[in-house]
């Protein structure tokens, strides 16, 4: 079997789910010595069995730096598949697999990218700087973790899932915690006494949902959503107390918790509500992830787009992506430019998952042509 294949499957036979990346963190740091590469291994607080690996080529020329980044955990595999998800099945042009798609292809591109450059370190200046990520289907601890230890980039290609476009901008998401308070008494003398708390949230609900948010040209807009909502006591002849609301607050560019909880500490004032209710920000083990848009000018990109019509003879348009993801932490975090890039398939997260190999051939291609063009 052709070798870039052989290490994709090998990739997908290992068993990433989540929490359990040690064993692929290794084997991608064994392949990395084999090149000459050193591998640097990073594990979050007390996760074991969860490993990050990175490494970096120094081409021995002064010069910029380059990450090319990828995550190697995989969502857990889940029921409905007619294949075993741990075992490469290839029909047409599909490999099926749990990681095909998501995002076992990236990797192999990146580690292929790699091999390229140990031995052509002629054809770059500055540094090639490479990590492989756990936990981006979770927290994004192998990310955060990275950032803490100093990562640092000019530019970075994020690998993930999506071959027809190259993601620019990211919104970013705020899980907010709503109470609402009230006064109990026994139901027998309501409504005389006491104060519903369910009552006066299910006031709150729709306003909330009604509030504006900032516009962007391509991100379209921020959401509001009241996704949970849990109060009173089945059980016992008591007025509800308390009404607890999860809103979950997506945001475009020039969003920020702080001008969130202004928009919902307004709302409540004006209804006369102030001081039943409290606001605040889902405590969270690590940051939420903020929004950002980088320009279609950016270099990096209109590099990407030229290789890929070169490779491919297709335009790669921008997009512009309504959820978060790693490249959230990178570029507001970090302040490194990244474009989002790299082979896909379908089913992502589903069962029957499958990526396409030749997307992974062309990524390989692609990559070390930008990181060509950029690292000059
Ligand atoms: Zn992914």
């Amino acid at each position: 079997m052709d070798k870039m294949k052989t290490l994709y499957h090998d990739l997908i036979k290992i068993d990433s789910v989540s929490g359990n990346e040690k064993e692929i963190a290794l084997f991608i740091g064994k392949k990395l010595e084999e090149m000459g590469l050193q591998p640097h291994y990073s594990q979050y607080k007390d996760m074991e069995n969860s490993l990050s690996v990175s490494t970096s080529i120094d081409s021995g020329k002064p010069g910029k730096r380059m990450l090319l980044i990828g995550h190697i955990d995989t969502v857990a595999f889940g029921d409905g598949w007619d294949t075993d998800p741990l075992v490469p099945t290839e029909v047409g042009d599909r490999t099926y697999a749990r990681g095909a798609m998501d995002m076992k292809g990236g990797v192999t591109a990146i580690l292929e990218t790699l091999e390229y450059f140990v031995n052509h370190k002629e054809e770059f200046t500055g540094t090639i700087v490479a990590a492989f990520v756990a936990d981006e289907e979770v927290l994004s601890r192998g990310t955060y973790q990275l950032a803490a230890e100093g990562l640092a980039a000019d530019f970075a290609i994020m690998a993930e899932c999506r071959f027809d476009n190259v993601a620019i901008a990211f919104r970013g998401r705020y899980s907010i915690d709503v109470t609402v308070h009230g006064k109990s008494t026994h139901t027998q003398y309501y409504p005389e006494k006491g104060e519903n708390a369910i009552i006066t949230a299910a006031k709150l609900a729709p306003e909330i949902e009604k509030l504006s948010t900032l516009t962007h040209p391509k991100l379209k807009h921020g959401t509001w959503c009241v996704r949970h909502i849990e109060g009173g006591n089945p059980n016992a002849l008591v007025v509800p107390e308390r009404c607890q609301m999860l809103v979950e607050r997506f945001v475009v560019p020039g969003e920020s918790y702080e001008s969130c909880e202004k928009q919902l500490k307004d709302l409540v004032k004006s209804m006369g509500i102030e001081d039943k209710v409290d606001i605040r920000l889902r405590p969270r083990e690590l940051p939420y992830m903020e929004s950002f848009s980088i320009s279609e000018d950016h270099e990096l990109v209109t590099t990407l787009q030229k290789n890929y019509k070169d490779v491919t003879d297709q335009e790669l348009p921008p997009s512009y992506d309504m959820s978060v993801c790693d490249s959230n932490i990178l570029v507001v975090e970090l302040g490194i430019p990244t474009v989002t890039f790299g082979p896909s398939g379908g089913n992502m997260h589903g069962a029957n998952e499958y990526g396409y190999f030749e997307h992974v051939v062309a990524c390989k291609e692609i990559y070390i042509r930008t990181v060509k063009d950029m690292l000059k």
